[in-house]
């Protein structure tokens, strides 16, 4: 059997780092998933004037210093993106691609999206739409997919999926370089909508559409409520109490995904209220035991 963490934590911005020192400190077996940039979010910030203690710093100080804080304390981040969780009863089945790991809590810390979704993404969502294209990438096979990246991490999974389907296009939804693979088509044009009848046959751009099987939208985070089957979503955000518990015994969330305002300070108080919640509960259970 695999390891079965105490707490896992998703998000490496400010909510889940928080959540990860504070777990630490209450000497619980943790793993945190996101990335080594930490956040897209916070790298971004030219100036930021509202977090105590770090009067005139850049986003990228701030992660700087978050980086060095989580070094000093042994806590390694697992480059992976979760692409569900499903609530076992006792514990919790968190999936990357195959892979499977375990975590009696979790702490849900995935930030927010501020784009919203595309006319016609929600409708087909299973039908033609995805969010993890190396989850779905057999289904696809020999077929056209259409990929919207949102990202950098956007361009591996396009190169992937163009192994197996018969005609890739790349719409992307940021400026960079897009080391992609010789026969995946860039379209620079904006999407409009996706359309189909029982499942996706096209999308509509700004200029003409592109006839396709299957479309993926590649974003930094998925909705919570697609994240985690069964969450309780309020007007968009995940809902917690003030102990950051959510409606699924031993989930609790932190950050941006739990409502406004969007700020580092909000989130990363968050993130420590999550990880004492957690910890207390895990005592809890092992009184009981
Ligand atoms: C340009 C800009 C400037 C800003 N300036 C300020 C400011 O001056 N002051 C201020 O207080 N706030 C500012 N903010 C807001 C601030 O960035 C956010 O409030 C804060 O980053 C939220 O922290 P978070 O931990 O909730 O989420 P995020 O920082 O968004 O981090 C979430 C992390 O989770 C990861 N993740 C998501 N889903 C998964 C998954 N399924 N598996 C694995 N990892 C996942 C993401 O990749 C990301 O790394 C600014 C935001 C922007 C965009």
């Amino acid at each position: 059997m695999s390891e079965r963490y105490d707490i896992a934590i998703i998000g490496t911005g400010p909510a889940g780092l928080e959540a990860a020192i504070n777990a630490k400190i209450r000497n619980k077996n943790i793993i945190i998933f996101g990335n080594k940039e930490l956040s897209p979010k916070l790298v971004k910030a030219s100036k930021v004037n509202n977090y105590l203690g770090f009067y005139n710093a850049t986003g990228v100080d701030l992660k700087n210093q978050f980086a060095a804080h989580i070094a000093a304390m042994g806590i390694g981040i697992i480059n992976e993106k979760i692409n569900n969780v499903y609530a076992m009863g006792d514990y919790f089945a968190l999936m990357v691609n195959e892979k499977i790991y375990e975590a009696k809590t979790i702490i849900l810390a995935t930030g927010i999206e501020y784009t919203k979704p595309i006319k016609g993404e929600e409708e087909f969502l299973g039908k033609g739409v995805g969010y993890c294209a190396t989850c779905d990438a057999p289904l696809y096979k020999g077929k056209t997919v259409v990929i919207v990246g949102y990202n950098k991490e956007s361009i591996e999974e396009t190169n992937y999926v163009s192994e197996l389907s018969g005609k890739t296009y790349f719409i992307p939804m940021y400026k960079g370089e897009y080391k992609l693979s010789p026969n995946v088509e860039i379209i620079n044009h904006k999407i409009m909508e996706i359309v189909g009848n029982d499942v996706v046959t096209k999308v509509i751009l700004d200029e003409g559409e592109l006839i396709t099987d299957g479309v993926f939208m590649l974003r930094d985070s998925v909705s919570p409520a697609q994240l985690v089957p069964g969450l309780q979503i309020e007007q968009g955000h995940i809902k917690v109490g003030r102990d950051m518990k959510t409606n699924i015994e031993g989930c609790y969330a932190a950050g941006d995904c739990t409502g406004k305002p969007y700020q580092y300070m909000k989130s990363a108080g968050e993130g420590l209220v999550a990880a004492l919640s957690a910890a207390s509960y895990l005592d809890k259970m092992n009184e009981i035991k």
